[in-house]
């Protein structure tokens, strides 16, 4: 008789209670995919949202979270000939999307409504091994260690992609409104891209981090007026790009845009913003969300990362330490993100 492969997984087994640290049979590869073993997997507010079951389309438990995963192929499935043992890989939150639909085939495959996302409907890297789609998985460029491309993976993309949604060109003025997780990975990709970054957040501490990061302003909405200011000293800003968690850093930066501007939406705090509608039309404002990114940009946010030296601020933790680590994401405000190693 064949002993079955067993591994350690944090495991949601109800919403809103702490995730069971356990032994579970390792999973096996299917047709198209590859088993990894996880080397780390960043902790995203996306899976308090699962653990908690906090959107109307909740995960269904039990469930292993976790979408931030770094690690090695130890097996590929029947039909896998483009990646082999030993590579590295990164699974994104888009675990698999069907290439069929009229989303997929326009290069919107983040909204394919028949996806599956990693951690969600399926299992993610809170675990020792994960199974992954070997179309969705995607190579880690060498010079980015495991603890760096974590975060990339799903907060790094998500930033680099919103701020191609903002269609600003180098020398624009673009503001990114909320520096944590997030905001602290726009502000480097931001300068990257050659445009000159104002950061706001309410918390001196975090616009001391990005000014070291490389904004070029930074606003204080405690102590200044951000739309007046904003307004007098250059007119407006040709973009934002707001991560923050509080609804009413949305409509100050639409406050905050010169005449054309654009506003994209990355944060996912729970409400409404107003928003008037004189103002949006007399000025020509656009509006738009952004989620995630596709493979391709995954593809080349890795790269202009490991080429610009875009560095995620990373507090490491261990499996055993999964409940803590949620925790304290709900009540402190540490900016950077938390990965797990996994070894
Ligand atoms: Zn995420
Ligand atoms: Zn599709």
């Amino acid at each position: 008789m064949m002993m079955e492969k067993t591994m350690r997984a944090a495991v949601v087994t109800q919403f809103r209670q702490p995730l069971e640290v356990r032994e579970v049979p390792v999973p096996r590869p299917g047709r198209g995919q590859i088993l990894i073993r996880v080397h780390a997997c960043g902790v995203c507010h996306t899976d308090l949202h699962a653990v908690n079951g906090d959107w109307p389309d909740k995960p269904p438990l039990p469930r292993i979270p976790g979408h931030e995963v770094i690690g090695e192929i130890v097996e590929v499935g029947e039909g896998v000939d483009y990646l082999n043992v030993g590579e590295r890989v990164g699974v994104p939150w888009l675990h698999w999307a069907c290439g069929t639909c009229e989303q997929c085939l326009s290069g919107w495959e983040t909204l394919c409504t028949q996806q599956q996302r990693t951690g969600y409907e399926v299992d993610g890297g809170f675990a020792e091994y994960m199974v992954a789609s070997g179309h969705f998985a995607t190579k880690i460029p060498v010079g980015i260690d495991d603890l760096t491309a974590a975060p990339l993976v799903c907060a790094g993309l998500t930033v680099y992609k919103g701020l191609m949604m903002t269609s600003a060109d180098p020398g624009d003025w673009v503001i990114i409104s909320g520096i944590g997780g997030l905001g602290h990975l726009a502000v480097q990709y931001g300068k990257a891209m050659g445009f000159q970054v104002i950061a706001v957040d309410i918390e001196d501490e975090k616009l001391d981090l990005a000014s070291k990061l490389g904004a070029a302003m930074t606003v204080n909405p405690r102590n200044t007026d951000p739309v007046g200011y904003l307004q007098r000293q250059i007119g407006g800003a040709h973009a934002a790009l707001v991560t923050a968690v509080s609804p009413p850093a949305f409509g100050q930066a639409v406050g905050m845009m010169r005449p054309g501007g654009t506003v994209v939406l990355n944060g996912l705090p729970p409400g409404d913003f107003p928003l008037s509608i004189y103002d949006m039309v007399m000025r020509a404002i656009t509006l738009r969300g952004s989620i995630v990114g596709t493979r391709f940009d995954l593809g080349r946010a890795l790269h202009l990362a490991a080429q610009e030296k875009i560095i995620p601020t990373v507090h490491t933790a261990k499996l055993d330490d999964i409940n803590e680590v949620l925790e304290n994401m709900q009540t402190s405000s540490l900016p950077g993100r938390t990965v797990l190693e996994l070894g």
